[in-house]
Parts: C-alpha cells; sequence; structure tokens
C-alpha cells in the first residue's frame, strides 16, 4: 500500500536501484499528491483503472449538490443558472486540453459507442463513393459492431490482422475506394500505442479519413489530435479520466470538417436554433452538431468533478510516471516467464501491461482475493491498467509481488477461482 513517508534519497536511485528501491521513486515522483484526492478502499490494489477509473474524493459533494440544489431547488431554471445547458460544449473544451484539440472542435455526449455511430457515419458521408472501411479485427468489439451498423458492406471492410501490423501492412489495406480507417490509439488488449500522426497521414495519402478511438489513451498519455490533422475521435471518460461508471463520452470532429460533415442523429441538441422548434432540421454551425439529445446531467457532473482534477495534470508528468510503472511491472514480472502482449519499446506503449498464462482466468480470480484488481481478457490475458494518479512505485512492486506468490504458491488452481460457465468476461 501506497504509504508518504518514505525515508529514502530521492535522487540517488539508479535506474537498476529502482526496481529495488520503489520508494526512492515514489518520493521523487512530482504526481504523488494527486492519491490522496481520491477514494480508495482500504486493502485494495487497484489495476484496473483502465476500465473503471477511481472515484475523486470530491465527486460525491458534486453529484449531491446536482441532486440537492440544482435540481431539488433550482429545477427547470438550473439549465441556465447552473450552466447545464453549456456543459457537452464547456467539458468538451476542458478534454479537448487532455487530447491536443484547440477548442470548439470537442463535445461531450452520449457513448462512446453512440458517438463511433456519428463519427463513422459523418466520415462516411464525406467521402462519397468510396464504400471501404478499414478497421482492426483485434479492435474492442463495439468498434467493429458499429462498422456493421453504418452499413458498410462485409466484402468492402478490410481487418488489419489480429496479431500485429505494421504502416505497410496498413498500406496494403488502403485503396482510392477507402472512406474511413477507423483504429485505436492505444489498443485495449495489447497496450500497444499507434503512431497517430503516420498513420494519420498515410490515411490521407489515400484520400481516407482517420477516425481515432482514444478509449484506453485519454488520460493515459498525451494525446496530440490537432497536429495530427486527426478528422475524428471518440473515448470514454469512465476509464483513465475517473468520470464514475457510465459517464458520458466524448466526440472530436476537426474544425476542417465542421460545414460539411452530416451526422445521421440529428437530435434538438444537435438544431441550429433547438428552441425555434421547427418541423425541419437545421443542423448548429460547428462542433454542436454532432449533439442529439438532453445530455445526462447526474453522470456529466461526475465528469466535471474529475476534470477539476485533470485540469492540474501535467500531461508529461504523467506519461513519465506511466512509462515509468509499466517499465518497473515488466521488469519485476519477466522472471515470472508469462508472454508480455505489450510492447518492450516504452514509445510503443499505452499505460497497461498484458501478460498470458493460460489459465488467466483463474490467476486473476486468485489476485483479486488478494485485493490486486486486474481483469481478465478471453483467451488468457492478464491486463494490468496502471492509472498514475493513484498509483505508486510501491503499489507495482506489492501487484508484482503478489503475482509471483500466486503463481509460486499455485493456489489458483484451487476449486473456488475456476471459471464457470459463463463468468468469463
Ligand atoms: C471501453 C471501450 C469502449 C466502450 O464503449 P461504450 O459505448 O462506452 O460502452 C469502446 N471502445 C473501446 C476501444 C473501449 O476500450
Amino acid at each position: 500500500m501506497p504509504s508518504d513517508t518514505h525515508s529514502a534519497t530521492p535522487h540517488s536511485a539508479t535506474p537498476h536501484a529502482a526496481a529495488s528501491n520503489p520508494a526512492a521513486l515514489d518520493a521523487a515522483d512530482p504526481l504523488r499528491g494527486f492519491r490522496s484526492r481520491f477514494t480508495l478502499p482500504e486493502g485494495v490494489l487497484y489495476l484496473d483503472g483502465n476500465s473503471l477509473g477511481a472515484l475523486p474524493a470530491h465527486t460525491p459533494e458534486r453529484i449531491a449538490r446536482l441532486v440537492r440544489q440544482e435540481w431539488g431547488e433550482g429545477l427547470i431554471r438550473s439549465w441556465n443558472d447552473a450552466g447545464w445547458y453549456d456543459l457537452p460544449r464547456g467539458l468538451g473544451d476542458r478534454i479537448a486540453a487532455l487530447v491536443g484539440a484547440a477548442p470548439g472542435q470537442t463535445v461531450v455526449c452520449d457513448s462512446t459507442s453512440v458517438n463511433l455511430f456519428k463519427v463513422l457515419a459523418a466520415a462516411r458521408r464525406l467521402r462519397p463513393g468510396r464504400p471501404a472501411l478499414v478497421a482492426e479485427l483485434g479492435s474492442f468489439p463495439t468498434d467493429l459492431y458499429l462498422t456493421e451498423g453504418v452499413g458498410v458492406d462485409p466484402r468492402d471492410r478490410r481487418l488489419l490482422d489480429r496479431d500485429g501490423w505494421s504502416l505497410d501492412s496498413l498500406a496494403d489495406l488502403l485503396a482510392d475506394d477507402t472512406a474511413v480507417l477507423l483504429l485505436s490509439h492505444v489498443d485495449y488488449r495489447t497496450g500497444e500505442l499507434r503512431d497517430m500522426a503516420a498513420v494519420t497521414e498515410l490515411a490521407h495519402r489515400h484520400g481516407a479519413l482517420a477516425v481515432w478511438d482514444l478509449c484506453h489513451s485519454v488520460g493515459a498519455l498525451p494525446v496530440e489530435l490537432d497536429a495530427a490533422e486527426a478528422d475524428f475521435a471518440v473515448g470514454c471518460t469512465y476509464k483513465y479520466l475517473n468520470g464514475g461508471p457510465g459517464s458520458p463520452a466524448f466526440l472530436y470532429a476537426a474544425a476542417r470538417h465542421h460545414d460539411t460533415a452530416e451526422q445521421p442523429l440529428t437530435g434538438w441538441f444537435g438544431h441550429a436554433d433547438p428552441f425555434a422548434f421547427e418541423p425541419g432540421y437545421r443542423p448548429a454551425a460547428g462542433i454542436g452538431r454532432f449533439l442529439t439529445g438532453t445530455p445526462p446531467l447526474l453522470s456529466m457532473v461526475g465528469l466535471q468533478a474529475a476534470l477539476d482534477l485533470w485540469d492540474e495534470v501535467d500531461l508529461t508528468a504523467l506519461r513519465a510516471k506511466s512509462l515509468g510503472l509499466t517499465s518497473l511491472f515488466l521488469e519485476l514480472t519477466a522472471p515470472l516467464g508469462l508472454p508480455s502482449l505489450t510492447p518492450a519499446e516504452p514509445s510503443r506503449r499505452g499505460s497497461q501491461v498484458s501478460l498470458r498464462h493460460p489459465h488467466a482466468y483463474a490467476v486473476m480470480q486468485a489476485l483479486i482475493e488478494r485485493g490486486v484488481i486486474g481483469d481478465f481478457r478471453a483467451p488468457d490475458v492478464l491486463r494490468f491498467g496502471f492509472t498514475p494518479l493513484y498509483l505508486s512505485h510501491a503499489d507495482v512492486h506489492d501487484a508484482a509481488t503478489a503475482l509471483r506468490e500466486v503463481l509460486e504458491s499455485g493456489v489458483w488452481r484451487e476449486e473456488r477461482f475456476a471459471a464457470s460457465a459463463g463468468a468469463v468476461t
């Protein structure tokens, strides 16, 4: 468990000594003050913040204020008085600062899946006469499902290999019939980080638009959407951003597409003049046309509270610590001999480590029983997410020790850890 009272001298740790002295690294960690701003249960070492981020300590109070005052007393007046109406754009601009987007190109709304539907459809309409779409066989399933939902003919859907691909193999799939390239910036299963600028440039060279899924990169590392000339992006806010379970997602559309992009979920929140109650749809100017309906205020303010924290985070320090944590975990677990799906090169790594074990489900259950919460991904992946705001190097050391003990003792073989039918998540 983390401790704020380390006596080791911070700057004497050499890279080699680092592994044996996580306390020294923690003492020198510029982000260590963020840990106390989260509420985490005693006895839990939480390595699943890439699936559901932890609770910022001030979030319950913010949600209570929404309920008691803004709703309970302000009632409908709160749409203006409490700023509810502006939250989709206002929170969008705060997330924009985390993903390298100039203001006015990002909104918070709906779920990642719904936003993917909107941007995939918009991107396809911007490239008429090009039926093809390129995506990844190994992508998070909802991304693939949505390519079906927007009507890409199976014969026009080209999929990158599940076991890895290069710029060359990607170039082989792109052609002058390709409207859209849909990719995850960080692969949810392996933690591999893609070169957004190089990939986007390749897509553009073939006349295709690049749609990026940032679910495992926002809040995990710096993202540069504008600099990479990305066309569209979506992402979750309940993972690394700690917005709370089911908090609304975000959607980015590059300003150059705002006048011409049309998305199919033409609800009144995306109308040019929503309170004119006109019978016909006219899209709002700018990013507002990507909105659809009334925002879920209860979870919007959970995200708002989390962003109060993120406004203070130095993303360069975040990235440095993230790589320090994942490198340390890889180093400490290397002697266990579990094959790693996560790239060894730091520049190709997100903020997670995925190790393979033939009985990964049972091993993870045994770890969870010890309070080390990571997750299992079928068929054989132990996935550990490293969230730099509330994890320390000492936590990483303790997690690696717990994994070693679970494997060496063979405790995972006990009956209670066996996967029952249907229990595989
Ligand atoms: C978590 C995740 C999603 C989830 O989408 P929802 O609509 O929020 O359920 C989508 N894509 C990726 C890559 C994810 O990791």
